[in-house]
């Protein structure tokens, strides 16, 4: 399948094949820090089927706890996370950031990786309040419904 994404600000732009079956989220606790969020929605993609269209990503090479080297990307402007590939020679796969890939509806998750550090809440969700938008922010503090 063909998609195409952008970084928040659109310094970052990019085109890329994936296979819709290989949509996956982290739950490991670097894909939390480093997504700032609960977990990280990721699909695999070939390094010769990703085109860079414009920008010039910025990387970060994190340790993981087995030692493993992966680099992590992302643009320089906005922070938004591009992808993720392991360090060295050779034909790369590159764990694509959901959040940023256009077609992102058509990408439904098949697999959760490290479950084991999942927020236990997450199985909550459907019952958690929702607000269609968000409510009117008090700067002063308070987060009203
Ligand atoms: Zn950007
Ligand atoms: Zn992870």
């Amino acid at each position: 399948m063909k998609i195409d994404g952008r970084c928040h600000c659109g310094h970052i732009t990019y085109e890329a094949e994936v296979d819709p079956e290989k949509v996956v989220i982290c739950h490991c606790a670097d894909c939390q820090t480093l997504s700032g969020s609960a977990f990280r929605t990721v699909v695999f993609t070939r390094e010769d089927t990703f085109k860079l269209l414009s920008g010039e990503l910025k990387v970060y090479v994190k340790t993981g706890e087995s030692g493993n080297k992966r680099t992590q990307t992302f643009c320089p402007e906005c922070g938004a996370p591009i992808y993720s590939g392991p360090v060295g020679p050779g034909p790369k796969v590159y764990g694509l950031r959901v959040g940023t890939v256009r077609q992102r509806d058509r990408l439904v998750p098949k697999d959760q990786y490290w479950f084991r550090s999942s927020q236990a809440w997450l199985g909550g969700l459907p019952a958690i309040h929702r607000t269609e938008k968000q409510p009117v922010f008090d700067p002063k503090g308070g987060v009203g419904r």
